[in-house]
């Protein structure tokens, strides 16, 4: 019973149901007023008596006015988005009071009208007021209740009239109009079922697109930023550069890229982790972003690698000066230390400039122009800035063609290690040799080892040259008695894994003795790497190789912190030699040096000597050994052997005079 009652209530607890309903209507109701007027006109017209106004003319006008002021409402009502949700359900509670009033009202003045009616108005009667009946519940079969309860009103007072008028002769109409009403609940209430269901289908269907265009909009963030950082990433710079190259008639020197990329990152990841790596990009890109202006761009393009994209006024604000401005302020952040776990970090970075001061440099190529200007201040020393000129981008592609020919030349074997005899300062004998890489069969011309040592260690070739050169170096100079050896180090074959067993792989194979052997290393491998150069220093030392400090004097380092680090030796840079003269400043620099190297045990080789008067200051300062021009140019073996012989004989021819006097 209760769920039969059911069926007569009207349920506004779903919002989207009910304005659903409301829209539904908004279309259904007028026409359902349209039919109810067109009826009551019709049964006006058939049964028409001009003695009886108040029941066949001003009953039907009233009941069509109330209809076509009703239809108007509804015609008038506009977007149901405008409507609260409590006045929709307000408005479908009056609509369903006032179909049940209009029913009653409309059957009331039916029953009234047929009382008097002949049989042939009498047949029209209910052929209309069928007609109204099935049409209205029709029309209101969207909202369950109104449909229910215009049903059994109009059914129920029919019903009741037929089986009471002419002595029970239209029972039998009675029953079928019964019919009619079962059925049609029937179908109202399967239809509304379908329309809620239809509703709740529509509102899944409309979470779903939303929960969609959510993990699309989430897809394209993740696409587009570097998750890390929340930066914008590679592929959302390219974009905007390209949206940017869409707007011609961009003004010359309004737009310009600053490229940045970390000193020493890879090192940090390697030694601390990869979670103090992604610390440290973090720490760093709260300080780039804090420098930039809020209108530039920021964009981490690489693993280590920024991107600052400016766009100023044009030639009042010049965005290059502007670049060079922020790079600055750039280089400053970058280098202040950063804590991580406990961990003061050390890094630097080294930037690339830039603008859009000549046509063809449009977005994309401004940023390759940047990445090379970048690759330029880094090649230079790092931590510095460089603005990009087409010299540079010529040396870039310059530097691209010998990259090629390193790998070849070594394919074919156009490389040649020459010696370069180093003599003890007091008795002038050749007491070690450092091997130094020449490229003679070059097919395209001789180049000197400054230019393709710094490509080679750019590219990562210099492993396969390093360990050609010790290798080749190991083998030559083991069957020459004690001479020791020196072989020179790039920072990059340090940072290489393994690289200490393969240089110890090479001593074992060609049996060469590693207390002859001297490794030469820059600093800046201990600037950029502190941890990972004592470790692999440690694991040589330990075989009995010895390690000497190259270029000295180049750097910044000092004796005390080379100690530190296990050097035996250090190498005075040919630079300092140029003004070694009685009483000069760099005779004192040189002394002093020597002084305290030797105070902390270790020996001091003058690199670059070329004159006597050098060769005697170095004696008289206490320079344990000197390399240079006047002792012998880097040449072949064969060279070096017949050197070494010419020094034996003279040694020997010395001692002789000296026994003889
Ligand atoms: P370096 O290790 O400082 O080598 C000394 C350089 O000074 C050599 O230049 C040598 O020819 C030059 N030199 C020696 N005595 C004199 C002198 O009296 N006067 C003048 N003006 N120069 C002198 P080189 O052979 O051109 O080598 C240049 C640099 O290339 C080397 O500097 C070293 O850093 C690098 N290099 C050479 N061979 C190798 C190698 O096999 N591996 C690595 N990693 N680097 C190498
Ligand atoms: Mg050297
Ligand atoms: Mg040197």
């Amino acid at each position: 019973m209760r769920a039969f009652l059911r069926l007569f209530d009207l349920d506004t607890s779903d919002p989207e149901l009910i304005r659903a309903q409301f829209s539904s209507f908004q279309g259904h109701i007028p026409l359902l007023y349209g039919i109810l007027v067109c009826n009551t006109v019709a049964i006006t017209v058939t049964s028409f008596n001009s003695e009886q106004l108040v029941k066949t003319l001003f009953a039907p006008i009233a009941i069509s006015g109330i209809a076509i002021i009703r239809a108007i409402w509804w015609l008038r009502q506009g977007d149901a988005r405008k409507l609260s949700d409590t006045e929709i359900a307000k408005h479908l509670k009056r609509t369903c009071q006032l179909a049940v009033l209009m029913t009653l009202v409309f059957n009331a003045w039916v029953i009234w009208v047929y009382q008097d009616a002949n049989a042939f108005a009498r047949s029209n009667l209910t052929f209309f007021l069928a007609l109204s009946q099935v049409s209205s519940v029709f029309c209101l079969m969207t909202l369950r209740a109104a449909a229910m309860l215009v049903a059994v009103v109009s059914t129920i007072s029919f019903a009741l009239y037929f089986s009471w008028v002419e002595g029970g002769q239209l029972l039998p109409q009675s029953l079928v109009l019964c019919c009619v009403c079962i059925g049609m609940a029937v179908v109202t209430h399967s239809f509304n079922r379908s329309f809620s269901e239809v509703v709740q289908s529509r509102r899944t269907l409309h979470i779903r697109q939303l929960e969609t265009e959510k993990l699309s909009e989430e897809n394209r963030r993740i696409a587009f930023s570097d998750p890390l950082s929340g930066l914008p990433n590679r592929r959302e710079l390219l974009a905007r550069l390209d949206r940017l190259d869409e707007r011609k008639g961009l003004p010359p020197n309004s737009l310009a890229i600053v490229f940045i990329d970390l000193d020493g990152f890879k090192q940090i990841n390697d030694e601390h982790g990869h979670h103090a790596g992604d610390e440290l990009i973090r720490t760093v890109c709260q300080r780039l972003r804090a420098q930039c202006p809020d209108e530039a761009i920021l964009a981490r393009v690489g693993g280590d690698e920024f991107t600052v994209l400016l766009e100023t006024e044009g030639p009042a604000e010049n965005a290059q000066t502007a670049a060079v401005d922020l790079a600055l302020r750039l280089l400053e952040q970058m280098s202040l230390p950063v804590l991580v776990d406990r961990h003061v970090l050390q890094i630097s970075g080294s930037i690339g400039i830039a603008s859009n001061s000549d046509a063809q440099a449009h977005p994309r190529e401004l940023l390759r122009r940047a990445d090379i200007a970048m690759y330029h201040a880094k090649t230079e020393g790092k931590a510095q800035l460089a603005i990009y000129s087409d010299e540079l981008d010529k040396g870039r592609l310059r530097r691209i063609e010998i990259e090629g020919q390193i790998g070849t030349g070594l394919g074919r074997d156009e490389f040649e290690v020459v010696y370069q005899p180093i003599v003890e300062a007091a008795s002038g004998a050749i007491t070690s040799a450092e091997a130094l890489l020449r490229w003679p069969r070059r097919k395209q011309g001789v180049l000197s080892p400054d230019e393709f040592i710094e490509v080679a260690e750019a590219t990562g070739q210099i492993h396969p040259l390093g360990l050609y050169v010790l290798e080749r170096a190991c083998r030559e100079i083991q069957p020459l008695g004690e001479l020791c050896l020196s072989v020179n180090v790039s920072p990059a074959q340090f940072q290489q894994p393994g690289f200490e067993r393969q240089v110890l792989s090479i001593l074992h194979q060609t049996g060469f003795p590693p207390h002859r052997l001297q490794l030469e290393m820059t600093e800046s491998y201990l600037l950029t790497n502190p941890g990972q150069a004592v470790k692999a220093t440690d694991v040589l030392k330990a075989a009995g190789i010895s390690l000497a400090l190259d270029d000295f004097g180049t750097g910044f380092t000092s004796i005390h912190y080379l100690k530190s680090y296990g050097f035996t030796h250090i190498k005075i840079d040919k630079s300092l030699l140029s003004g070694l003269e009685p009483d000069s400043k760099a005779t004192m620099l040189v002394a002093g040096a020597v002084t305290l190297a030797t105070a902390l045990d270790m020996k001091v080789i003058a690199e670059g000597v070329e004159h006597e008067t050098q060769a005697r200051i170095l004696r008289d300062i206490g320079c344990h050994a000197m390399q240079g021009f006047l002792f012998g140019k880097p040449a072949s073996l064969a060279q070096l052997e017949r050197g070494l012989e010419r020094a034996g004989k003279q040694q020997r021819q010395a001692r002789r005079l000296r026994m003889v006097r």
